[in-house]
C-alpha cells in the first residue's frame, strides 16, 4: 500500500492550514484494506479531498486516505446505473454523468470533494441531495475486516446526516458508492435562481446556471481558502421559531415536517453583526456569512477560535446553537469546537 511519513497535509485541505501527520495510507486495493488492521487502533482519520475538515493543531492523527479510483456504467430499459470508486472528484464526476447523457447530479455541480465523503453529510444543494440518487454504498468494515454494500435505506441520509456520522462512525470505510438514475429526467428549478430557468431546459443549462450561481455567490477555495458553509442550518422549535419571529419579522425560515423550523445560520451571524469581521488572519465572509475564510495564513486554531466566537455571539444574541458542518480535527482524532484549546 502507497505510504509516507511526516505528511504536511497544508495542500491535502480547502482551509490550506499546515499541519503533519505521522503516517499516511493510501488504500487502493482489497488487499490493501486488509493491512489497515494494525492501523485502526490508534487515533486515525479519513481523508477525502479535505474540504469539509479543519485541522486545528500542528499535528495530525494518522490518515487513511482511500484512492479507489474508476467509474463503471450498466445501462437498463428504465434507467443508468453508475458505480464511482471513493476517489473520483465529485464536480469531475457531475460533468461526466451529464456529458454522457445521464442525468440527475446537475444540481450538485461544483461542491468540492470527493465522491467517497459524499454520503457522509449526505451532501445537498438547490433541492437536490446525494441520497436521491444514491443505490449502495460499498463499505469496509475495519472490525470484520469484510466488505458490505448498505442500500440507500440502510445510510439513513438526513440532512447533512447519514449512517456513517452516528452508528458506523469511524468503524470502517467506503470504497465506492453506486447511483440509479432513471432515464425518464426531469429538471429541479424550485430553488431561488433556478425557478427562472425554463421549463424545457437541459441537464447542461441547469449545471451551467448552478455553477453561476455558485461561483457568484462562494468564494474559491484556491484563491480565498474556506470550506463552504462552516455551520449547519440550525433547526429548532415552532414554540422558539414564534417567539424569535415577533422580534425577528424578516427571519428567513423553512418549515420542516416535524413542527419544527429550519433557520438560516448565514442570516443569524449576519444579523449578529458578524459579516466580514476578521481576527487574526481569520474572517468571516464578506458576501456570504456562513462561510469562514483564512484570509492572511490562519492557523487551524485561528480559524477554529473564529469559529468559537461567532458560535458565542449568536447564541447571546438569538439563543439558538450553531453546530459546526466542518469537521474539527486534532492530533488525537476528530474533536468538538468547544475542546479546542486556544
Ligand atoms: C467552497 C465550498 C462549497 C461547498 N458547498 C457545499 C454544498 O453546497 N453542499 C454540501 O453538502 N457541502 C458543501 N461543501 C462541503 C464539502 O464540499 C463536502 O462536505 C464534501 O463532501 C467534502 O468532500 P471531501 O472529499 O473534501 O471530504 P473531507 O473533508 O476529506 O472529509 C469529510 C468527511 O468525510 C469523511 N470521508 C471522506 N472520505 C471518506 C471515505 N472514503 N470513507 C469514509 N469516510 C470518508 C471524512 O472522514 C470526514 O468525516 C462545500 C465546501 C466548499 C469548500
Amino acid at each position: 500500500m502507497k505510504s509516507a511519513s511526516q505528511f504536511q497535509l497544508k495542500q491535502s485541505n480547502s482551509f490550506n492550514v499546515a499541519s503533519i501527520t505521522p503516517f499516511i495510507y493510501q488504500p487502493a486495493s482489497y488487499s490493501d484494506l486488509h493491512e489497515l488492521a494494525g492501523v485502526v487502533n490508534q487515533p486515525f482519520y479519513i481523508l477525502g479531498e479535505g474540504s469539509n475538515t479543519l485541522f486545528v493543531e500542528d499535528e495530525a492523527p494518522v490518515i487513511i486516505r482511500p484512492d479507489f479510483k474508476g467509474i463503471d456504467i450498466e445501462e437498463t430499459g428504465e434507467a443508468y446505473l453508475v458505480r464511482v470508486g471513493a476517489a473520483e472528484n465529485w464536480h469531475q464526476l457531475v460533468t461526466f454523468c451529464i456529458e454522457q447523457g445521464i442525468y440527475g447530479l446537475e444540481n450538485l455541480a461544483l461542491i468540492p470533494g470527493s465522491v467517497g465523503a459524499a454520503p457522509i453529510q449526505n451532501i445537498g444543494a438547490y433541492g437536490v441531495e446525494f441520497a436521491d440518487y444514491c443505490h449502495e454504498v460499498e463499505w469496509f468494515e475495519f472490525n470484520s475486516q469484510s466488505v458490505k454494500k448498505l442500500s440507500r435505506a440502510e445510510c439513513k441520509f438526513g440532512y447533512r446526516d447519514s449512517i456513517f456520522k452516528r452508528e458506523l462512525y469511524n468503524q470502517g470505510l467506503i470504497i465506492s458508492v453506486s447511483f440509479m438514475f432513471p432515464k425518464a429526467w426531469q429538471a429541479k428549478l424550485s430553488y431561488h435562481g433556478l425557478d427562472s430557468l425554463p421549463e424545457k431546459v437541459s441537464a447542461m443549462e441547469v449545471m451551467e446556471q448552478v455553477i453561476a450561481i455558485r461561483e457568484s455567490k462562494l468564494p474559491d477555495p484556491d484563491v480565498l481558502p474556506n470550506a463552504g458553509s462552516f455551520f449547519k442550518n440550525p433547526v429548532i422549535a415552532e414554540d422558539q421559531y414564534q417567539i424569535l419571529k415577533q422580534k425577528y419579522p424578516d427571519m428567513p425560515f423553512y418549515p420542516q415536517d416535524n413542527k419544527s423550523v429550519k433557520l438560516a445560520a448565514g442570516w443569524l451571524i449576519e444579523h449578529a453583526g458578524l459579516k466580514g469581521f476578521c481576527r487574526n488572519g481569520a474572517g468571516v465572509h464578506d458576501k456570504q456569512a456562513l462561510v469562514l475564510v483564512n484570509k492572511l495564513a490562519a492557523s487551524g486554531k485561528d480559524i477554529s477560535a473564529l469559529a468559537k466566537y461567532v458560535q458565542t455571539r449568536v447564541l447571546e444574541k438569538f439563543g439558538i446553537e450553531l453546530l459546526p458542518e466542518v469537521r474539527i480535527i486534532a492530533a488525537k482524532g476528530e474533536v468538538e469546537l468547544e475542546g479546542v484549546e486556544q
